[in-house]
């Protein structure tokens, strides 16, 4: 196959965990800040068609794209270094795969062949590792390949990047493995032998990776490289030392040091475009650690013990906070354990309240004591998702006296069910995928918070959810001061409420925090902190 698109495969050794996605993603930042069009996709190694239908407990955030796909966090992680979008296509499954391997052998398209792992999934994969590149859009495409080398489930997919030697050429194709190097403190010594084999692992099935990334807590001295060259059978300047950083965006420039990205365009034929030399990332890093002021922000929501649950809002506030030189210390706590008695001890102390996207029962009275308690100290809110459609149920309840108000989600037989499903989801069976996800457009009301955060009328943000605010209750609702501030103009469909008196209290059913990014913190955001640190100076 003759290409001009170079591909990069990130595999990862010893143990998951190592960062494979932060480290894809700052390879892609440096290569982009020399000039290349870059892009990532991820290829996970499980059943599941998506990552749609899995417990955040599982594996974290779904991530969703401007175009609707429910994937794997990572891809948050890719769009917010590179400041592109990705699409259905960076995030492909072992689910996928053999569900159109599948559908293509009922369709009778094998010809009566005996379909098989080698060469028909290895066939597919191999298609969908090329079908971004054939956009002609990229120079470069990052493919991160999920799990670890050695595991039973991603052997199709290894086995399906040794094939791609092959068929581009090895100017045009390069593998990076990330791998760990432990400290015995005991012996006080870094240990290479779990990277040896895992290397030995590679090899076996036919891949020989071309620069190792060894993710360390201590220097690596020279012998040790030596030795990881030696035995690993690559090049010494391409044992790359990958020490623990302090955060996740001091890593494109650890990397840079390390001169990742020049072993890379050294092995691929590559030569800088432009350089920008990442001026305005590290500007963003300079105004990260060299904060003004602090807030105390409460991040309220029932998957609290597995902070990656939250991972695109954490980095929202990351973002936003950098912008405005002010360090958000983030309080996560769990919706569970508030209620009536305890909500003011719980939540003392905090500067803004954020309430959390979520499905399902558990946790809402204590969402809806947060919600109260935000709306009646005039304390900065921000609602997502779950947490604008709880601010709704709160201000029908205790505002408008509907003592039973709630979301039919949660009581399919509420009297007043002020979040109720449309009727497009009303017959739907199948769980996967058929949420309303993706873009939509959304109209701010002039004169309200969301407009003056974003500065214009027409926006786009994303979606995730099936329910939504039941347009019934919206006069009564306005007449009492929660108003729509944003509508979406081809469904008429409430995106935003507002409260009018009060500081900030903003509730969106789309979630803004899929669109911040390092370079573009969101407006939303921006605002919200920019409430919690005006609120706290009035206070003092
Ligand atoms: N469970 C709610 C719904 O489906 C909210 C979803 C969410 O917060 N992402 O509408």
């Amino acid at each position: 196959m003759a290409s001009s698109t170079k591909y990069i495969f990130i595999t990862g050794g010893v143990t998951s965990s190592l960062g494979k996605g932060i480290i894809a993603a700052s390879l892609a930042k440096l290569l982009q800040s020399r000039g290349f069009s870059v892009t990532i996709q991820k290829f996970d190694p499980y059943l599941n068609i998506d990552p749609g239908t899995l417990n955040p407990y599982e594996h974290g955030e779904c991530y969703v794209t401007e175009d609707g796909a429910e994937t794997d966090l990572d891809l948050g992680h890719y769009e917010r270094f590179l400041n592109v979008s990705t699409t259905q296509d960076n995030n492909v499954t072992t689910g996928r795969i053999y569900n159109n391997v599948i559908t293509k052998e009922r369709k009778g398209e094998y010809l009566g062949k005996t379909v098989q792992v080698i060469p028909h999934i290895t066939d597919e994969i191999k298609s969908n590792f090329y079908k971004l590149g054939e956009s002609g859009k990229y120079d470069v495409i990052i493919t991160e390949i999920g799990g670890c080398v050695g595991d039973i489930e991603s052997l199709p997919f290894i086995e399906a990047v040794r094939q791609v030697r092959w068929d581009l050429g090895s100017n045009n194709f390069l593998v990076v493995h990330l791998t760990l190097i432990p400290y015995l403190s005991a012996a006080k010594e870094l240990k290479t032998k779990p990277t040896q084999h895992s290397v030995k692992q590679l090899l076996e099935a036919g891949i020989q990776p071309d620069i190792l990334v060894c993710r360390t807590e201590h220097h690596l001295p020279m012998d040790v490289k030596k030795k990881l060259a030696l035995f690993c059978n690559v090049q010494l300047n391409c044992v790359i030392e990958a020490m623990d950083a302090e955060s996740i965006y001091d890593v494109p420039l650890l990397m840079k040091k390390e001169k990742l990205d020049e072993r890379v365009m050294a092995k691929l034929k590559l030569s800088t475009k432009t350089n920008t030399e990442l001026e305005q990332w590290k500007d963003f890093l300079g105004r990260l650690k060299n904060p003004t002021q602090e807030v105390q922000i409460g991040l309220i929501g029932k998957y609290v013990s597995l902070p990656d649950a939250y991972k695109s809002i954490i980095e929202s506030f990351t973002h936003a906070g950098a912008a405005l030189e002010c360090k958000v210390n983030l309080h996560l706590i769990s919706s569970e354990e508030i209620n009536k008695d305890n909500v003011e001890k719980k939540l003392e102390g905090l500067d803004g309240i954020l309430v959390a996207p979520g499905f399902g029962e558990r946790g809402l009275e204590g969402k809806i004591e947060t919600v109260k308690f935000a709306r009646t100290k005039g304390l900065p809110f921000l609602g997502i998702c779950l947490g604008m459609q709880v601010a709704v149920i709160e201000f029908a309840r205790n505002i408008l006296g509907l003592e039973k108000a709630n979301s039919t989600e949660m009581d399919p037989n509420t009297p007043d069910p002020v979040i109720a499903l449309m009727e497009e989801q009303k017959n739907i069976v199948q769980m996967g995928g058929t949420m309303r996800l993706g873009s939509y457009p959304c109209e701010l009301t002039k004169g309200t918070k969301s407009f003056t955060a974003y500065g214009k009328v027409r926006i786009n943000e994303r979606h995730r959810h099936r329910y939504e605010f039941n347009d019934k209750y919206l006069k009564p609702m306005e007449k009492h001061g929660m108003i729509a501030a944003g509508i979406n103009p081809d469904t008429n469909l409430v995106e935003i409420v507002e409260l009018k008196n009060h500081p900030f209290f903003v509730g969106t059913q789309f979630h803004p925090e899929y669109r911040s990014t390092v370079l573009n913190a969101h407006p939303l955001f921006l605002r919200f902190i920019k409430a919690t640190i005006d609120n706290k100076t009035s206070d003092i």
